[in-house]
């Protein structure tokens, strides 16, 4: 296994100013070639601590990138750091000083001299071209450990990193293989998932690892796989996957990046049948997610939002006396709210939403986070209550992916 460690270096990062997208960048990078990220440290621009971070990642690591403060506009940070660390000096770099005059003559910009201290490597380095800006990256090999540095302007980087310096490393590393699946659930939390799967994941064999990674209300499993051969890893990861679907697949929808927009918008498509959507507090999310998918024209036939009473009333019939007595918010609405909108429609299927996303307007008996969510289908309409207690657009968000389970769950019935 080849280690690696990734520095991303400067203030603003530490500050909150800017998001630290290249270390994520980077890591995908590395994870697409077998190579295993250690270890991801945050640096400000300070040399002692540039040097601080260089040694705890040289420490467990066999290759230490960083980003940012290459150019001139922070004194060279990363490369006089590199030079005290290495032991040795700045020197011009002809190759990368013919790289910055292209640069300038192209554009027909006169080079001034802090353009020419771009040129300036730690000897014994190689310079790394970089296509998209004046600031090269820097190669060094140096006591068995290879350091890569490359600017902090993310779209250089993302240029600078998959183009030269993934091939380098692949001509001076043995990279295993490695191969990835997704398992996608819904309806069930992580840690009941956790507890119903626990033995499946003890069994898994060392070179197969598992990881947890829950969103909005959808919980993805992803198995890892390191080995040397691709379809015998493939084949390995199958036979695990066809256990957990014996052990879970009740609450599995898809597998690799499948949506469960998607996957209901596929059910609904085989089924030839139709959806519409009534929506009150997640105010058109659910209707942003189903038309998200290409095609959804097939299926989807539309959707109101019906956020006062005199909405719900006049466009989908939910009587005044529930509303008065049960509240916008109770079963008897929703059920009222989704039968409402599939016969306005002539759709189906009918889905309501309506709850108090927040931060205001909860009570006692239905504090922020209550919702109702009403399905109405040719045979039966049914309801289900749910308590997110999150914020407001969280509430939104689970609601919107509770109302798509729901209906999952009834339309993989009929399959
Ligand atoms: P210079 O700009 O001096 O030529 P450089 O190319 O190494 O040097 P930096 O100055 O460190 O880059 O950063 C340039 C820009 O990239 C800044 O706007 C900075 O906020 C952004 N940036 C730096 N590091 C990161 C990071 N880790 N993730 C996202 N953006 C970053």
């Amino acid at each position: 296994m080849v280690y690696a460690a990734i520095i991303t270096i400067g203030d603003e990062i530490l500050y909150g100013q800017t998001l630290d997208t290249n270390a994520h960048f980077i890591s995908g990078e590395l994870d697409k070639i077998g190579i295993k990220v250690k270890l991801r440290l945050s640096v400000g621009d300070q040399s002692s601590d540039i040097l601080q971070a260089l040694d705890t990642a040289r420490n467990s690591c066999d290759i230490i990138l960083t980003t940012g403060g290459l150019g001139p506009t922070r004194d060279d940070i990363t490369k006089r750091t590199l030079c005290a660390y290495f032991g040795v000096e700045l020197a011009r770099n002809e190759d990368a000083l013919r790289d910055v005059e292209n640069f300038f003559n192209k554009r027909g910009i006169v080079m001034n001299e802090l353009n020419q201290m771009q040129a300036l490597l730690p000897t014994g380095s190689k310079k790394i071209t970089n296509s998209m800006g004046t600031a090269p990256g820097i190669w060094m090999e140096w006591n068995k450990k290879v350091y890569i540095s490359m600017p902090g302007v993310p779209h250089e980087l993302e240029h600078m990193l998959p183009v030269m310096v993934i091939p380098m490393i692949r001509q001076n590393f043995v990279t295993p293989v490695i191969y990835h699946k997704s398992i996608m659930t819904a309806g069930i939390g992580e840690s009941i998932l956790a507890e119903k799967i626990k033995d499946w994941e003890t069994g898994l064999p060392e070179n197969i690892k598992l990881a947890y990674l829950p969103g909005y209300g959808l919980v993805k499993l992803r198995l890892s796989a390191f080995g040397n051969d691709r379809d015998v890893l493939q084949q390995q990861v199958s036979q695990y996957t066809g256990e957990l679907q014996k052990i879970a697949g009740e609450h599995i929808y898809g597998y690799d990046e499948l949506s469960l927009e998607q996957k209901v918008g596929d059910l609904l498509r085989e089924q030839k049948e139709t959806l519409a959507v009534a929506e009150s507090c997640t105010g058109g999310y659910l209707s942003h997610a189903i038309t998200s998918v290409p095609g959804s024209s097939d299926y989807f036939t539309g959707g109101i939002i019906a956020y006062q009473n005199k909405l719900k009333v006049e466009e989908l019939k939910v009587s005044e006396s529930t509303l008065r007595q049960e509240g916008a918010v109770s079963e008897k609405t929703v059920k009222e709210m989704a039968e409402g909108i599939r016969k306005k429609f002539s759709a189906g299927w009918g889905v309501a939403i309506s709850g108090i996303a927040g931060p205001g307007g909860g009570t006692h008996d239905k504090p922020v986070g209550t919702v109702w969510i009403g399905l109405s289908g040719k045979e039966f309409t049914e309801a289900r209550k749910y308590n997110f207690a999150k914020n407001r657009i969280n509430n939104i968000r689970y609601a919107s992916v509770a109302a798509l389970t729901f209906l999952w769950q009834r339309l993989k019935e009929k399959n």
